[in-house]
């Protein structure tokens, strides 16, 4: 059986391959950097379809195994959503620095860019499915080994976020990962309350600041 860590290495491992076929992509393009910038526009968007739905199947294969014993039946789904729209807008941003014939930095954009889009779908299916899945009490986050102290806050003590309504928070850096928790399983504590403000999207900036103090308490 596949650990939440085993399927998180494989979502790393997918990002390695797509941070390679960009950077290849960008040595690829020629002509003036305008070009070069419509030549990605082109393209991104269709490689990046490819690789999100190999992290949704990635998410699916894993949310499959950690089912095992669970009560009644459910086949989960891959959730890709339509992204095309943030990231065009991405690759604009990330192709810039090629004006000043900076390709260091625009390889590192756009491989910053492809990890951030390839962790969505794997979130974003995890979460859908544990919402239409009556055998789906919640699900954790994982973090890696040097996570950020947002995010290692977020998944203190192995927290479950039972609420149906719990989003995911990720920010731009964030390689975490959801999985799903299940009834008959091993149940950990439910997320506290600053857990789930922290959580949430929509805060007040009272409850920013309460969030940063107790994040703060994880440096
Ligand atoms: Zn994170």
């Amino acid at each position: 059986m596949l650990t939440a860590l085993e399927s998180k290495a494989q979502l790393v491992a997918l990002g390695d391959d797509a941070e390679e076929q960009v950077r290849w992509m960008l040595r690829r393009t020629s002509g003036s950097w305008e070009s070069r910038r419509l030549q990605l526009l082109d393209t991104i968007p269709g490689v990046t379809a490819y690789y999100s739905e190999g992290s949704a199947a990635l998410a699916v294969d894993y949310y499959e195994d950690a089912r095992a014993g669970a009560p009644g039946g459910y086949a989960p789904t891959p959730v890709v959503l339509d992204r095309t729209v943030r990231i065009r807008r991405g690759v604009a941003w990330a192709t810039e620095p090629l004006s000043i014939d900076d390709d260091e930095l625009a390889a590192a954009r756009l491989a910053k860019l492809m990890r951030s889009e390839l962790n969505r779908p794997y979130r974003d299916t995890i979460l859908t499915n544990r919402r239409a899945d009556p055998a789906c009490v919640g699900w954790k986050r994982i973090t890696d080994g040097d996570a950020c102290p947002f995010c290692r806050a977020l998944a203190d003590r192995g927290a479950v976020y039972r609420e149906a309504t719990a989003t995911f928070a990720a920010h731009d850096d964030c390689s975490c990962t959801a999985a799903p928790v299940f009834k008959g399983g091993a149940v950990g504590p439910e997320a506290d309350v600053m857990q789930y403000m922290a959580s949430g999207r929509r805060r007040t900036p009272k409850e920013r600041a309460a969030i940063r103090d107790w994040i703060s308490t994880y440096e």
